[in-house]
């Protein structure tokens, strides 16, 4: 949606853009985490596909069962399409047969999954939570910890803490590695409300008939609400289209150029070199119209992928804090400027909605 319309602002209907999505809406991930609360209602997270409306710009709802990189050719339910540049931004999916038993677990990375747990919720009175990662690479590494802090506010909120446990299993060493000092604040917030934290450790199975998960280690944790979040991959149709090597599309960080001339990636199908986020999904989106926006004017190609991006981290109580991640001024490792959790900082994050509500759909 960024590239579209950052191509539409540039050429509107000079160039003919094709923006092809199976589904017919779209939503924040961090809605998902309102969603499994109470704070916000599944319908209206939802920002309908047809409110998006760009000069230059068509929207079609099909889905993609091929992708061929070398024709810059793209196979749907509906027909091919054919196009001068190709930019592959299809995600990752979620692999729920890597961990035995997940497909039949609860989770709360999709939003159906947060809409059944946020009803399983008001009728759990006392007992164990259990939050646990399938693997890395996951999506937006904060928001198991995001969950087990908004948990906690919950129960509190209830009156239920005391009866009830916390555990996430984490299988990063640190909750957000590329900022040691937001990781900091975080084991402090956990150990500040009784969570447990057990990092560096991958969920290998759930039972949900014994309801206990095993971890890479063997040790097995029972629970009586399970959290899950399920492993991710690139969608298999891009591995069955010969673009993938480990499960994503490598890209070259900087261009987001992956192997095939014209054809580029950005987001969580391709390995580009940050956390699989929406907002680095977006900078690398801005990185590539730009790349395109200056060929099709035959200017000079500026090389813009920064790897920056901004997270927002719910601390619960309404507090939220803030990392600004750089992946790539540094070469030796990426920085991160920890910006305190307050209440003030909501408006923040609710002008990184609206804006995007705004700029994309009119909302
Ligand atoms: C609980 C939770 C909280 C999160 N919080 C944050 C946060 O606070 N900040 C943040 O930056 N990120 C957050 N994220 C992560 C964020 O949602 C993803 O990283 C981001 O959406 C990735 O963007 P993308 O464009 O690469 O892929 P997606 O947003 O997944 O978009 C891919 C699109 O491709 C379409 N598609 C896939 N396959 C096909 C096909 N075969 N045919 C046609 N269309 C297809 C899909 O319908 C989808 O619309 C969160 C995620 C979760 C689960």
């Amino acid at each position: 949606m960024e590239l579209s319309t950052m191509l539409s602002e540039a050429f509107g209907d000079a160039i003919e853009v094709t923006l092809i999505d199976k589904n017919d809406s779209f939503y924040f991930g961090f809605s998902k985490l309102d969603v499994m609360f109470g704070l916000d209602n599944p319908d209206k997270v939802r920002l309908p596909y047809k409110k998006f409306v760009k000069p230059g710009v068509r929207l079609l709802q099909e889905t993609i069962s091929r992708v061929d990189p070398v024709a810059k050719r793209v196979t749907t339910d509906r027909g091919t399409h054919e196009a001068d540049f190709l930019v592959i931004a299809l995600g990752a999916d979620y692999d729920f047969a890597a961990t035995p038993g997940m497909s039949e677990a609860t989770e709360f990375y999709t939003l159906e999954g947060a809409t059944r747990l946020g009803e399983m919720l008001p009728s759990f009175t006392h007992g164990r939570v259990l939050i646990a990662v399938g693997g890395a690479p996951f999506k937006c590494p904060p928001a198991p910890s995001e969950a087990a802090l908004m948990m906690h506010e919950y129960l509190t909120r209830r009156g239920i803490r005391s009866a009830c446990e916390i555990t996430l299993i984490f299988p990063l060493e640190a909750p957000t590695p590329p900022s040691p000092e937001t990781s900091r604040a975080l084991l402090a917030a956990f150990a500040e409300r009784n969570i447990t934290f057990v990092p560096d450790r991958e969920m290998r199975k759930v039972d949900t008939q014994r309801r206990e998960v095993t971890l890479d280690d063997g040790r097995v944790f029972p629970y009586d609400i399970f959290l899950g979040v399920p492993a991710i991959r690139a969608p298999k149709m891009l591995e069955e289209s010969g673009m993938t090597e480990d499960g994503y599309v490598p890209v070259k960080p900087k261009t987001l150029e992956t192997r095939f001339p014209d054809v580029y990636a950005v987001g969580d199908c391709a390995r580009q070199g940050t956390p699989k986020a929406g907002i680095f999904a977006e900078g690398a989106a801005r990185a590539v119209a730009r790349t395109l926006i200056a060929r099709l004017r035959n200017e000079e190609v500026p090389v813009t992928h920064e790897g920056k991006g901004v997270c927002y981290i719910e601390f619960g109580g309404g507090r939220i804090g803030r990392v600004d991640i750089d992946f790539f001024s540094n070469p030796d490792h990426p920085t991160g400027i920890y910006h305190e959790p307050s209440v003030a900082m909501r408006a923040d994050k609710e002008h990184f909605g609206s804006s995007r509500r705004a700029r994309w759909f009119g909302l």
